[in-house]
């Protein structure tokens, strides 16, 4: 695989694996700890038998002609300290372009929580070039959930924009029906499936920030930070929804057709707001 990498001139991506560790290395240097008069940790041992692992595959392949940056490493992990720890250790010893994911991170919510706990501390820090979010599906479920993570994981963190995401409140008890949530959930649906056409007509529109809100208290101050957003009428409140744009409250919604009136809104203010793509 190498070879042929090294003949076309493709990226190698060089991994290593915690679970399936170079024995001999690993052994060595428990022996020098043992032997040391300030011994370290197992784990502390493990990491670094990780690290030099990876560090003497990337040499091995670089003496066989592999250039330096077409090498890709990736240390396999199941926890989110191990990880953080190994690939600070990689950053600060090679310049070679560093795949960062959690292995057997697991199943929906821990799967995402324990990903985005340990990518999130190192992208924060500078450290990783590509991800992965490793997730185990539902029986039968696809895998675009881990795509979609991965993609709002870079996202929230300020590194690149895929698609106009929703800022929505948690509602409480000023909310008087679950519309605001079913609105909120709508949205984000109709960003995701209108993102692949605006990205042929405008440029920038996954930049955008949307807010549909639950009440007055924090509706309209957190429409006004957004691109564009809706307030929703909390309880007591008069039925209306206030529309904001770009800070400047534009329309107020009324009655049954809100969602449609307002996906016609974020229609019109991408085609104003984003500058379009010549032909
Ligand atoms: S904005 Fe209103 S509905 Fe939403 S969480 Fe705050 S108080 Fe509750």
């Amino acid at each position: 695989m190498i070879e042929a990498a090294i003949r076309y001139k493709k990226p190698v991506r060089i991994g290593v694996n915690w679970g399936s560790m170079d024995q001999a290395l690993s052994q060595r240097l428990m022996d020098a700890n043992a032997a040391s008069a300030d011994p370290v940790s197992a784990e502390e041992i493990y990491r670094e038998a990780l690290v030099q692992s990876a560090l003497e595959n990337a040499a091995k392949a670089e003496a066989i002609g592999l250039a330096k940056e077409r090498i890709i490493l990736s240390a396999k992990v199941s926890r989110v300290q191990d990880l953080v720890a190994v690939y600070r250790a990689l950053a600060a010893r090679c310049s070679y372009a560093l795949h960062l994911g959690l292995t057997e991170a697991g199943m929906g919510s821990k799967g995402i929580a324990a990903s985005s706990a340990a990518l999130g501390i190192l992208l924060a820090e500078g450290i990783g070039d590509t991800i992965r979010i490793s997730l185990t599906p539902e029986p039968g479920a696809s895998r675009t959930q881990e795509v979609l993570v991965a993609q709002e994981l870079l996202q929230v963190m300020g590194i690149r924009n895929f698609t106009p995401l929703v800022t929505a409140c948690p509602g409480c008890g000023r909310t008087t029906s679950t519309y605001f949530q079913e609105l909120a959930e709508d949205i984000q649906t109709y960003l995701r499936a209108r993102m692949p056409h605006w990205a042929k007509e405008f440029k920038g529109a996954e930049a955008m920030n949307v807010a549909v809100m639950g009440c007055i208290v924090n509706g309209p101050g957190e429409s006004k930070h957004a691109h564009i957003g809706i307030s929703l009428p909390g309880t007591g409140e008069s039925p209306v929804a206030p529309v904001f744009e770009d800070g400047v409250k534009v329309a107020t919604l009324r009655g049954d057709h809100i969602a449609e009136e307002f996906k016609a809104r974020l229609e019109a203010y991408v085609a104003r707001r984003f500058a379009r793509i010549a032909a």
